[in-house]
């Protein structure tokens, strides 16, 4: 999560607030809207009760990959000593870089660039002073099955603070958990790949650097897509989902959503269904308002994805003490939660990707 956006974010709302501030009622959606949205691609596909419980389960199978005991092997690699707080262009950052190519390399799913290179390079001078050396977006990629032009993105960043005065910034909450996050929701795709339900529409794993320094990493790959944004359905972005704030010291089994309704009202309405069906976490959207001052729609690599009008979801566990301190460490990650929230990105994906139609932009 970014901290230095917030006046700049400031002068884009007051530059749009006018037109948005009368779209941003939050929609709750009927139950029976909600099946409709997320069941369509089903319901077109299947001729009876036991193969729509057939294909439900397929999506459950994978997701259930998704364990806590993975995430943290993971995780506790990423936020270790060895990777020093991968700093954009910094020796920690590109040894990141390096695990997680290894880590698609192994799985077997592929580089997004054709050439097979998982990494993306953005030269030093595009930082602006704000890193000294070159750095890397690593994108995988998973091919799909009947609309393989369409595409969605799922992101994280994986670079942090790097060392001050000695101090290693661990960033295990921000955002070594989206990074692990995003890495095993692809690896249950490619379990359903590896047994022939690969996903409909292609999925593209984005992971990207520069973002603590401001929004670089996903700034360079939307004015250098891999893959035309036009086709570009939507990007689930993940920024900091291990851990909770006080406000839900009592409720800790919830995610804030952000920005699901702001493009499309299907992608809100199937996040919401998807939840429901899956999850059941308490999805709190108390930072999707848009008259709310920490501005966080502005303030990760969504933003970028979103100023070109693709639909967007934001998923963050709110602010807590030890957010951009060196004490944002792997032992504090609640695992439990990490994994809901993982497998819960991973169904939304699921149904994104699978649905007959692609998702509907209606709103400015
Ligand atoms: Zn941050």
């Amino acid at each position: 999560m970014n901290k230095i956006l917030i006046s700049f974010s400031f002068v884009i709302f007051m530059a749009c607030g006018s037109s948005q501030s009368s779209s941003n009622n939050q929609t709750t959606s009927t139950s029976s809207t909600s099946s409709t949205t997320t069941m369509d691609h089903v319901e077109n596909k299947v001729k009876d009760k036991a193969d729509l419980k057939l294909i439900k389960d397929f999506a459950k199978e994978y997701a259930t990959s998704i364990t806590e005991a993975e995430l943290k092997k993971v995780l506790y690699t990423l936020a270790s000593d060895d990777y020093a707080g991968r700093f954009t262009g910094e020796e920690g950052q590109k040894k990141a870089a390096k695990f997680i190519t290894e880590f698609y390399t192994n799985l077997g799913i592929g580089a997004a660039n054709s050439d097979g290179n998982y990494l993306q390079n953005i030269p030093a001078e595009y930082f602006k002073g704000h890193a000294k050396n070159s750095s890397e977006n690593v994108v995988a990629f998973i091919k799909g099955s009947e609309k393989p032009d369409e595409y969605v993105v799922l992101s994280a960043h994986y670079d942090h603070l790097g060392t001050k005065n000695d101090k290693i910034y661990y960033g295990a909450d921000d955002d070594a958990s989206g990074t692990t996050a995003v890495m095993e929701i692809a690896k249950a795709f490619q379990k359903a790949v590896a047994a022939g339900n690969g996903p409909k529409r292609s999925l593209v794993f984005l992971h990207v650097t520069g973002e603590e320094i401001g929004l670089y990493g996903s700034k360079y790959y939307t004015e250098n897509p891999i893959f035309p944004l036009e086709n570009t359905v939507a990007n689930l972005n993940i920024d900091m989902v291990g851990r909770l704030d006080k406000q839900h010291a009592e409720n800790p089994e919830f995610v804030y959503l952000i920005g699901a309704d702001k493009l499309s009202t299907e992608l809100h309405e199937l996040s919401e269904a998807t939840n429901k069906k899956y999850t059941n976490l308490s999805l709190d959207y108390t930072y999707n308002d848009e008259n709310d001052p920490n501005r966080f729609y502005y303030r990760s690599d969504h933003y970028n994805f979103a100023k070109n009008n693709i639909p967007i979801i934001f998923y963050f566990n709110g602010v807590h003490d030890d957010y951009h301190q060196h004490t944002d460490t792997a032992d504090k990650i609640r695992y439990d939660l990490l994994q809901k929230r993982a497998q819960l990105v991973f169904y939304t994906a699921w149904e994104i990707a699978n649905r007959e139609k692609r998702l509907v932009v209606d709103k400015e």
